[in-house]
């Protein structure tokens, strides 16, 4: 038997070698996650490493035994990784491989600096914690995901430290509190929540699909607009018509209308989820919720599919670093915002956890 199996890794080793660049995902499962769990984990993951053909290996961590807190059905706990904007304009420049990701990469300012719109700051000038914007010129580091990294070229070990089982670049727990259905392709059962979208979903927050305005968006904290370091590579595509008009990104933690723009806020691509404090009520790191705008919407609710991965799904992280088969084209990016109708009924909320210092 241990030959065998020692024969089985070894093919497997080799069909890998072979395969054209591809995204890869090392499962790491922790006590309590069942095999059907399991199966539906790979079943979601294997739903991005087809669109993602960026030659990373990541190491994911599941746990589906917690029962984490009411109204969330998964969290996402990510090492994060510091790096200078102007060195991740350089990689992204040199990883550019599509015409959003052209755009994108020259609507980025070409100084070491970047400026942002922010408000609720302890040295606002309009006043200690005013929920006035104004422009901060500068931030000049951007906190991303270890797998954001990772597709950005960079090279390192693993962590240990957000409860990773071994070294692993997020780990991603599924509530034990709900039920699920774990087979989608026949409808989702009343009552249950659809364990394949909830996972695809979280996926997508270790990819990097994440907005450091969540670390602002808190209530009752005051600091320093330079404590707030953590500006992802995708806040760097976070606009809004007042930022725009600064041509600066959007860091407030408002209600003001928040979009992805490849081309420094002058066209309006999907929009963003705003805050669960100062916002609309969901957090920040989400397309608005109710849009059928992807798979990174805010809620879900029972007995319903979740969305499937979306071109603007694919947009968002194109432009933040990983090269993915289907590239949507930047020109109809406006039709995503076009409203469909808000999803009634029963939702509950998929937290990304507390990864964005
Ligand atoms: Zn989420």
């Amino acid at each position: 038997m241990p030959t065998l199996a020692r024969l089985a890794i070894a093919l497997a080793t080799l069909a890998a070698a072979s395969a054209s660049p591809a995204l890869t995902i090392n499962y790491t499962f922790l006590p309590g996650t069942s095999e059907q769990a399991q199966q539906a984990i790979r079943v979601a993951g294997a739903q991005w490493t087809s669109v993602i053909t960026t030659d990373v290996t990541l190491t994911l961590n599941f746990e589906s035994g917690l029962r984490l807190s009411s109204g969330v059905l998964g969290t996402t706990k990510s090492m994060y990784i510091d790096m200078y904007y102007s060195d991740l304009r350089s990689r992204l420049a040199q990883g550019s491989t599509s015409a959003a990701d052209a755009l994108a990469v020259a609507s980025l300012p070409g100084s070491a600096n970047f400026g942002r719109l922010i408000n609720l700051t302890a040295d606002n000038p309009a006043g200690a914690g005013s929920a006035t914007p104004y422009v901060d010129h500068n931030p000049a580091t951007v906190h991303m995901s270890a797998a954001n990294a990772r597709a950005l070229g960079l090279q390192f070990q693993g962590n240990e430290s957000p409860g990773c089982a071994a070294a692993c670049d997020a780990r991603i727990d599924i509530s034990t509190r709900y039920a699920y259905d774990y087979d989608p392709s026949d409808g989702i059962t009343p009552g249950t929540f659809d364990f394949v979208g909830i996972v695809r979903h979280e996926i997508g927050h270790a990819l990097g699909f994440v907005s450091g305005v969540d670390s602002l968006d808190v209530a009752g904290t005051l600091r320093p607009a330079g404590s707030f370091t953590g500006v992802t590579p995708l806040d760097l595509f976070r606009y809004s018509s007042l930022s725009a008009a600064s041509h600066v990104i959007d860091f407030t933690a408002d209600a003001r209308q928040k979009y992805l723009s490849v081309n420094g806020g002058l066209t309006m691509g999907p929009e963003f989820a705003e805050g669960e404090v100062h916002g609309d009520g969901a957090q920040a790191s989400h397309w608005k919720d109710g849009r059928s705008i992807g798979a990174m919407a805010p809620y879900i609710q029972a007995g319903v599919a979740d969305s499937r991965i979306t071109a603007a799904d694919l947009l968002a992280l194109d432009v933040i670093g990983w090269t993915v088969s289907a590239v949507p084209e930047p020109a109809p990016m406006v039709l995503f915002g076009a409203g469909l109708a808000a999803i009634a009924g029963l939702r509950i909320g998929r937290r990304r956890g507390d990864g964005v210092a």
